[in-house]
């Protein structure tokens, strides 16, 4: 399965293309800009250059699946949100439909499912253009997977995680080196397909957390 990395430059996005690198899911990574790619340490990867904000069209070719893990960044304005996290979001996901790339993985965030009276102020731009995003999504005939990561950290892995479409808490941390782990596992398992998935750290080991979604589906 050729994977098309949407966010490759970007810390989950990067952690990810080096799992996925001579696996049997190689990556293809979409940088914005050349520079980046010219950069990276690993000169053998698969790289495309696109910008959500013009065509990308051309970094679908030959994609079996695609994870969407790009964002605007927590400190740029509304119109950036929009530009990127909603319609950037949008635009991959038809994209996908148009090129029959069946398989798609949505890095959104914990409580963008919630209703928007519960959303602070502060994020609710954010939280609405990830929700807008979802929702996108889940009406397209995709075998998508929406995963919800809490507040991110760098810290190491810890392969353990809460996980499910119900989770015990609303709020809570994981690494994302846990969100490339769970990306990684969740490419070709069936169990994961049309669900959202509200992740943290917790205490279930990820290959178990995905068997129970298996328990889910059957
Ligand atoms: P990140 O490091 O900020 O990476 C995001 C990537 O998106 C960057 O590499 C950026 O490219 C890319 N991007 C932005 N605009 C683009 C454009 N116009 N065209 C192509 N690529 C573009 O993010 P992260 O920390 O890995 O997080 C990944 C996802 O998790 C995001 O969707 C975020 O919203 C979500 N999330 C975050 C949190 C949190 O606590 N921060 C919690 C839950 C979910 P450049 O490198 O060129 O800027």
């Amino acid at each position: 399965m050729k994977v098309l990395v949407i966010g490759a430059n970007g810390k989950i996005g990067s952690i990810l293309m080096k799992k996925l690198h001579k696996t049997t899911h190689p990556p293809r990574g979409m940088y914005r800009e050349l520079a980046q790619i010219n950069r990276l340490p690993n000169q053998d990867m698969d790289t495309v250059v696109g910008d959500l904000e013009s065509d990308f069209d051309h970094a679908f070719q030959g994609i079996d699946a695609v994870v969407f893990t790009a964002g605007s960044g927590g400190h740029t304005p509304a119109e950036k949100t929009d530009l990127i996290d909603r319609r950037g979001a949008k635009k991959a996901i038809d994209l996908a439909i148009k090129h029959n790339v069946k398989r798609f993985i949505m890095v959104s965030a914990l409580g963008a499912d919630r209703p928007s009276h519960e959303w602070p102020n502060s994020m609710a731009h954010y939280f609405a253009a990830k929700a807008d995003a979802d929702q996108h999504l889940r009406q397209s005939n995709l075998d998508y997977t929406i995963l919800m990561p809490g507040m991110l950290n760098d810290d190491h892995g810890t392969n353990n995680v809460e996980m499910g479409e119900v989770i015990s808490r609303k709020t809570g941390s994981i690494t994302r080196t846990d969100v490339a782990t769970v990306i990684q596992a969740c490419l070709d398992h069936e169990g994961t397909y049309q669900k959202s998935l509200k992740m943290l750290n917790g205490d279930t080991p990820i290959p178990v957390a995905l068997a129970e979604l298996d328990a889910v589906t059957a």
